[in-house]
């Protein structure tokens, strides 16, 4: 087997062939990858079924048409993304042309968590394509059958010296971050990122980091209880609760959760019937390890579970699970949740609702369910987060016009459509001069005087530049 070494050479090699540089190369490789999952399609529902029990609905939704139509939005934007942005310029560069370009970083490192194991590498390895790098691919070892058949298919679709994976887990990650690449976009847990961050300073590396975090929910105000119970339930438990965005916990009043509780029952009936174990819509947990972290979470509550809280761990299986009366010390509040658990905070006013999510890291995704959108303006003007939706959870991220990435202790970057492709590119800043007008250069050679630092003080201000010419 080729050493991690010897894959980082090569597509090294191939970067600086400049082979990905023009705009044909990119656009057949983006085709390649749709054309990829298209003709797999069954085979990637199938891995993700064997790995996290993935509904096909869900799976269709999460990991198949969102990584497509990613790919439509960049092969139609891309090639005005590369053209050269042309600089508004000051008197002093009157003559020059000036613009920025866009360069390809060179490799680029992707590594992937397990809730989302081919979304989360398709995604940025279409834009750091369309943005003219090489990548190198390194699956989650949590999610082994999704991480076996990318690498089985990269190879058969893209330029296989531009584009590799490597497998494995931490042992074989550490080993591969000793190499230099050009950039690292790593999605996953916070302690991890911690790790990667210290591995990228080594070769001063720049990172993307696309970590999780606890994205709170603020029911308030004029609400309809069973529209946002639907919503809520929908986002919470879509693949068993694992989305990083998945709302973690409810914040409402004691009225509110109290008209709330039936209807999140109801939708919970409605949507997995009155055995959710027995229901092809409900996902499982992603390992064992997982199982015990949530089940340990929920024996140590001192809330009180008021749905579900059942669970079997031959299955991996976790029922949707409500759990009340939860403080802010709570173990359920300790850690980011990653599972089919929803505590219920009651606050009961606006303004503790936003010093509270204030007080904590800031998430990767904020919530905020109510009819009046002068509450909706007042939760935006006063908080911070990765991404914000009102009314409704997860949808936020399927948009690739919007960018997608944390802040604070939820991430660094972001990506998806042209964030991505910046992202993955250099901006490199460029003046292009002649040789006319040297005389005019005197004014900034020595001898100084004051009459020339007037004159330059002058052709350099970005006002000149619409006074004369
Ligand atoms: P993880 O950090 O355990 O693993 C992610 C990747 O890092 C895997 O490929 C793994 O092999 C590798 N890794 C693990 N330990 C390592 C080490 N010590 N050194 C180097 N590499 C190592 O994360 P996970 O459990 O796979 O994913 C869950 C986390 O990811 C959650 O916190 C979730 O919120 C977050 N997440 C974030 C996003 C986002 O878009 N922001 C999306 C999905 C998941």
């Amino acid at each position: 087997m080729e050493a991690q070494s010897q894959v980082v050479d090569r597509l090294r090699t191939a970067f600086r062939s400049r082979v990905t540089i023009p705009e044909e190369f990119r656009r057949a490789q983006l085709i390649q990858v749709m054309a990829m999952i298209t003709e797999n399609q069954e085979a990637i529902l199938e891995a993700l079924q064997k790995d996290l029990s993935k509904p096909r609905f869900e799976a269709v939704m999460s990991e198949v048409d969102i990584v497509i139509n990613d790919i439509h939005h960049v092969l139609d934007n891309f090639s005005s993304w590369m053209k050269l942005e042309y600089a508004a310029k000051n008197f002093a560069t009157k003559l020059d042309t000036c613009f920025v370009k866009r360069e390809p970083l060179g490799v680029v490192l992707i590594i992937g968590p397990w809730n989302y194991p081919l979304q989360l590498l398709m995604i940025p390895l279409v834009e750091a394509i369309a943005a003219g790098n090489c990548v190198l691919l390194k699956p989650s070892e949590v999610s082994p059958h999704t991480g076996s058949l990318v690498a089985e298919l990269i190879p058969k679709y893209l330029h296989q010296d531009c584009f590799a994976v490597v497998c494995g887990g931490v042992e074989e990650t550490v080993a591969l971050l000793k190499n230099r690449f050009d950039h690292i976009f790593y999605t996953g847990s916070k302690t991890v990122a911690r790790s990667i961050l210290q591995a990228a300073a080594v070769h001063l590396t720049p990172v993307t980091l696309e970590l999780g975090g606890k994205c709170p929910c603020l029911i308030t105000g004029r609400v309809n209880m069973a529209a946002a119970a639907r919503r809520l339930v929908w986002a919470k438990f879509f693949n068993a609760g694992q989305s990083c965005i998945a709302p973690d916990h409810v914040i409402c009043s004691e009225a509110i959760r109290d008209a709330l509780l039936p209807e999140i029952r109801k939708s919970l009936e409605d949507f997995y019937g009155k055995e959710p174990e027995k229901c092809p819509d409900m996902g499982r947990i992603v390992s064992p390890r997982h199982w015990t972290r949530l089940m340990g979470m929920l024996r140590k509550t001192n809330g009180k579970i008021v749905h579900g809280g059942e669970g079997n761990e031959e299955d991996k299986y976790i029922a949707p699970t409500v759990v009340i009366d939860v403080s802010e010390d709570d173990a359920l509040m300790a850690d980011e949740i990653l599972g089919p658990i929803l505590p219920i905070l009651t606050i009961e006013t606006l303004q503790e609702s936003i010093d509270f999510m204030n007080r904590g890291d800031t998430p990767l995704a904020l919530y905020v369910f109510t009819e009046e959108s002068s509450i909706v303006n007042t939760v935006l003007e006063n908080t911070k987060s990765g991404g914000f939706c009102s009314n409704d959870g997860i949808v936020h991220m399927a948009l690739p016009t919007l960018p997608f990435g944390g802040i604070g202790g939820s991430g660094i970057g972001s990506y998806h459509g042209r964030w991505g492709f910046e992202t993955f590119s250099h901006r490199r800043g460029c003046l292009l001069r002649g040789w006319a007008m040297e005389r005019l250069n005197i004014l900034r050679y020595p001898p100084y005087s004051e009459e020339k630092m007037s004159w330059i003080r002058w052709t350099t201000s970005p006002k000149s530049s619409c006074s004369i010419m």
